[in-house]
């Protein structure tokens, strides 16, 4: 568990390092891993999902010590992550069609 949140911290790093061009939902802000995973509106649904198992608000100050209060939490946020990641990737996939048209 713990080298698996390592994992999922030095992609958040990784992630944020990579040139952010701005959301396609919202021009004001960059596409970063915390706009992505805390305030983008496109994964509310996904965020509410797990703010339920989690039963609580997460931000990026409470992340940490959420995933590793339990098996669950640290499995919904798994979870969650790697559904906003793959959607995040399909969106991108798109948008480079659109460009080579
Ligand atoms: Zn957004």
């Amino acid at each position: 568990m713990v080298s698996g949140h390592g994992c999922f911290r030095a992609y958040l790093h990784r992630f944020k390092h990579e040139d952010s061009p701005e959301c396609p939902f919202c021009p004001e802000f960059s596409e970063d891993a915390e706009h992505v995973f805390f305030t983008c509106p496109r994964f509310d649904i996904e965020r509410r999902t797990l703010e339920n198992v989690l039963k609580q608000k997460m931000g990026p100050d409470t992340l940490d010590q959420m995933m590793v209060s339990s098996k669950t939490a640290w499995e919904a946020t798994s979870s969650f992550a790697t559904d906003v990641l793959q959607q995040l990737r399909c969106s991108e996939r798109e948008r480079a069609k659109t460009r080579s048209k």
